[in-house]
């Protein structure tokens, strides 16, 4: 079988939709393919039936994500917004949970502080940064963690200026918000438009280009030939693609290493459950990297904890970690859940990466967007895909 289609983006992630929705809002159609049994990537929301929801993947949208807001706006989901409640998260230190500023050293803060008027992200890693501002303890026992929590992988090498960006944030939306049904309900909307056709299953095999237009094989053998062409893909699956049509950008975007993040979510009703109510866990040297709770949205009857654990362990030694941790037995687990993404490890001289790829992009008639230019935040996804998509629809009119 095969398909022509005017506009066709690769990954149904968050990156892959907000372009797909910018696109269709211009009133051009939309086919999105996603390999996945259902669109989101990172975006997941685990529904059960009773209509109780927990995240597997991203939790928190923020009154600073203004592009992002556009969209919702324009989906007409203001109404569903749900503020997230403030809860605390904790550290968990050889089995005890401990608050974050009770493990920090304040005479080496103190003595470390001054670091803050004179040291710039610019050229240097998280860990150099964050080190200098805090001191080299407060950094190993305490700031690691927490970023390793952030950014679910180890976050050493990470650019410093690549994380906490200032933005403008708009008054008029609570602080830190998700929806009814959770985030996917904003994935959800985007798919459900009338121009956007989502196909999931739809692995994407291999890309070539033939006269004007790109052919895009799939898995199933099915065949999808494009006018135009935006990849929304993880960096090393977007590079793989495109070595024989644009090796240049290939070569590029080998340069982005990824972190597998494999998450098991469980549920258990509230009065199981020994822990106090919290948004999150960050472990000091555990098998996973973080967990986040459903505390900040609560339910008077269940609660849900999402655990992200490094690579290794199978899904039994798992259950039996998260069980320990939150002080319940495997029998009053309602759901177990489990969820596999990847995130980018980016390291210094990423920028330069980005931009060689943003060079040679306009004469290869292709558009990428992904969490690998401005940063891993859903903010920055919705940034990239608006400026590919203007750029689409600056250079083309509808076939
Ligand atoms: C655990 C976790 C918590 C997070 N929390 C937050 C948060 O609270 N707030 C926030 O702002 N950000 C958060 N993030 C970051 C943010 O969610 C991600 O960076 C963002 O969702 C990534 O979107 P993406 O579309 O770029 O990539 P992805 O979500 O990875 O999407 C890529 C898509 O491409 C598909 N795909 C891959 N290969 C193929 C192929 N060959 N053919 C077809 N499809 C393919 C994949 O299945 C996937 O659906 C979190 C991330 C994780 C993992």
């Amino acid at each position: 079988m095969s398909d022509n289609v005017d506009v066709l983006v690769l990954g149904a992630g968050i990156s892959g939709l907000c372009l797909a929705h910018r696109v269709a809002q211009a009133g051009r159609t939309v086919l999105v393919l996603e390999s996945a049994a259902q669109p989101g990537g990172c975006v997941h929301s685990q529904r059960e039936p009773a209509g109780y929801w927990f995240e597997m993947g991203a939790h928190t949208l923020y009154n600073s994500y203004g592009s992002l807001l556009t969209i919702i706006g324009e989906l007409g989901l203001r109404d569903r917004m749900l503020t997230r409640r403030k809860a605390p998260f904790r550290l968990l230190v050889d089995g005890k949970l401990r608050s974050i500023p009770s493990q920090l050293s304040l005479p080496e803060l103190f003595a470390s502080a001054w670091h803050a008027f004179s040291e710039r992200k610019q050229g240097q890693t998280v860990a150099d940064y964050y080190g200098k501002l805090v001191g080299r303890r407060n950094w190993k026992h305490v700031l690691a963690p927490l970023f390793t929590t952030v950014l679910s992988q180890p976050a050493d090498n990470f650019p410093a200026d690549i994380l906490f960006k200032k933005r403008a944030r708009r008054k008029d939306i609570p602080r830190s918000y998700s929806f009814a049904g959770g985030i996917q309900t904003l994935t959800d909307r985007i798919v459900a438009q009338p121009k956007i056709t989502v196909r999931t299953n739809a692995q994407v095999r291999a890309l070539a280009r033939t006269g004007g237009s790109f052919v895009v094989e799939i898995a199933s053998g099915d065949r999808v030939f494009a006018q135009r062409l935006a990849l929304a893909l993880p960096a090393p699956e977007a590079a793989r693609l495109l070595a024989p049509l644009a090796p240049d950008i290939a070569t590029a975007l080998v340069g982005i290493q990824t972190a597998k993040i494999e998450s098991v979510g469980v549920v258990a009703e509230a009065r199981h459950v020994r822990l106090p109510r919290l948004a999150g866990i960050v472990p000091i040297g555990d098998t996973f990297f973080s967990v986040v709770t459903r505390d900040v949205v609560p339910d008077e009857h269940l609660r849900a904890f999402t655990f992200h654990f490094r690579p290794g362990l199978s899904l039994d030694e798992r259950i039996d970690r998260i069980c320990a941790v939150i002080g319940v037995g495997r029998s009053q687990l309602a759901c177990v859940a489990t969820h596999a993404t990847s995130l980018p490890s980016l390291a210094l001289g990423h920028a330069a990466i980005a931009e060689e790829i943003d060079r040679r992009l306009p004469a290869s008639g292709l558009y990428v967007t992904g969490n690998y230019f401005g940063g891993l935040a859903i903010e920055d996804c919705s940034l990239r895909s608006a400026k590919e998509a203007e750029r689409l629809l600056a250079e083309t009119r509808p076939a």
